[in-house]
């Protein structure tokens, strides 16, 4: 391998390293390798894969500082969070290193006397994963290990932005004693060349994609081709309702950690905030002065909260859903323009109303627009009205409404009086244009997991 290309800082601007840039020569060779491995990898015993990713999880750990440093460097994500995203990560390893001891077969009645009816759960074969670069570490985790724990091979495509951690992770599983050939990271700067091989090759059983609604949507199709399981963690457009009767100091820091997370470019970020008339302009007030007192600046500085947005390209859709709103008629309490380079103020818009670009689509930025409401039945109606359907809050005192709400809202997850609804032992998934499929928990083991039925007759 020659070719590399140049991963970019988005806080300086300049390159930090150099990856591999792998295309469809390289893809193939992989291909022949994963198929090879699957055949052994299967046959292992779970206790053998449970060491292994235990092995894993331990050397993640230890090398949580450096990891966090590559995620600050290559996408712009504070180090401290960074750090906090390494712990995340190695949840997932440590959940499915347990889990796969779990999976558990069958056995049915059977309406014939001497029949016996077996249901045995197989790897579902080497699986082609895709990641984003918001979060560098956890995804591919999310995804590699519930695999590597069913006895699957795994190729991974990380995101052109974030080749880094990726790099290092493979790095560390070979440490940790894994074979090489059953998890391989594959960077390049040519994602559609490259993954056009995967699609069109049938020993390829499974896609497990996380990114945008808008290429998922593609990549389901290609994967129809030769008919792989897809799993499809998308979009999200997340609605945040605060009752009348909620405890306003919490749900303000909570929207604000929900929100200005990672600069607000998860999938999960709260995008719409709507707020009952009887504690909306107090939580206005509270709110901004939260928001006003974030630290901006340079992911590698331990003060800083938040960091530049990942691209131009980024920055560019943040500032167009600003403008967007305040042409037609919002206030910013609190930012409102770019800041320097990448950098986006911390933003609070007020007067938000339907119509409004921000309403309708992933901002992914530090934006909070805050739409005032008076019934909850037309609040509820209103989250509920997009095409996504991932993460959904709610804020109130209440259990009746706690209950009626969160059943109503067509969301895959929603969080009661919580605005950080996720762990490796829950299922994470949307509904609708978010998504197929679940990641966390004995859920996400099943992703990567045929059936067998097995009918003997005596
Ligand atoms: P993206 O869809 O642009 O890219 C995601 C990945 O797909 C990258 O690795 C990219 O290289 C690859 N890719 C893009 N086009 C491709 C193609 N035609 N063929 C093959 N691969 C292709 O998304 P992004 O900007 O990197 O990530 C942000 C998006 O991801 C947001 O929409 C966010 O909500 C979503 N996301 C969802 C979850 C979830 O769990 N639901 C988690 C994190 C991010």
């Amino acid at each position: 391998m020659s070719a590399t290309f140049a991963v970019m800082s988005p806080a300086t601007g300049r390159s930090v390293a150099d990856a591999p840039d792998n295309g469809p020569a390289e893809a193939k060779a992989a291909i022949a390798k994963a198929v090879t491995a699957f055949e052994t990898w299967r046959r292992t015993t779970a206790y053998e894969r449970s060491a292994i990713l235990r092995a894993w999880a331990t050397r993640m750990l230890a090398s949580d500082a450096d990891l966090a440093r590559l995620m600050a460097q290559e996408m712009g994500k504070p180090v401290t969070e960074a750090r906090g995203e390494v712990r995340y990560a190695v949840s997932f390893v440590e959940w499915y290193a347990e889990e796969a001891k779990r999976v558990y077969g069958e056995t049915v009645p059977s309406q014939a006397a001497h029949k016996r009816i077996l249901v045995q759960p197989q790897p579902v074969g080497p699986v082609y994963a895709i990641t984003p670069w918001n979060f560098p570490a956890a995804m591919i985790t999310r995804k590699a290990a519930p695999a590597l724990a069913a006895g699957c091979s795994v190729i991974l495509k990380p995101a052109e932005q974030s080749p880094l951690t990726a790099i290092r992770l493979a790095e560390l599983w070979v440490e940790a004693g894994g074979p090489a050939d059953v998890f391989q990271v594959l960077p390049t700067s040519d994602p559609v060349a490259l993954s056009g091989v995967f699609f069109d090759d049938p020993a390829i059983r499974k896609l497990s994609f996380t990114g945008s609604t808008e290429v998922g949507v593609k990549l389901a199709a290609q994967s129809a081709k030769t008919m792989k399981r897809v799993s499809l963690e998308l979009g999200g457009h997340a609605p945040f309702l605060i009752f009348a009767d909620a405890d306003v100091d919490r749900a303000v820091s909570e929207v604000a950690a929900s929100k200005f997370r990672n600069a607000g470019q998860t999938c999960v970020c709260a995008n719409r905030i709507y707020v009952h008339d009887a504690v909306h302009d107090a939580f206005v007030e509270r709110f901004s002065a939260v928001v006003s007192a974030l630290r901006v600046g340079d992911p590698l500085d331990e003060a800083t909260q938040v960091g530049p947005l990942v691209d131009a390209q980024g920055h560019e859709k943040v500032r167009a859903h600003v403008d967007d709103a305040l042409a037609r008629g919002a206030r910013a309490v609190v930012g409102g323009k770019g800041g320097e380079g990448l950098h986006f103020q911390p933003t609070v818009l007020t007067g938000v109303s339907r119509g409004m670009r921000i309403l309708e689509e992933e901002t992914f930025g530090p934006v909070a627009p805050i739409i005032r409401f008076s019934e909850d039945e037309d609040a509820v109606r209103q989250a509920n009205d997009t095409p996504f359907g991932l993460a959904a809050y709610l804020w109130t005192r209440d259990l009746s409404r706690a209950f009626r709400v969160a059943e109503a809202l067509d969301y895959g997850i929603v969080g009661v009086n919580d605005g950080l609804p996720s762990a490796a032992q829950a299922p994470f998934g949307g509904v609708k244009m978010s998504g197929v499929g679940r990641e966390g928990g004995k859920w996400g083991i099943e992703e990567y997991l045929d059936l067998k039925f097995i009918s003997i007759a005596l």
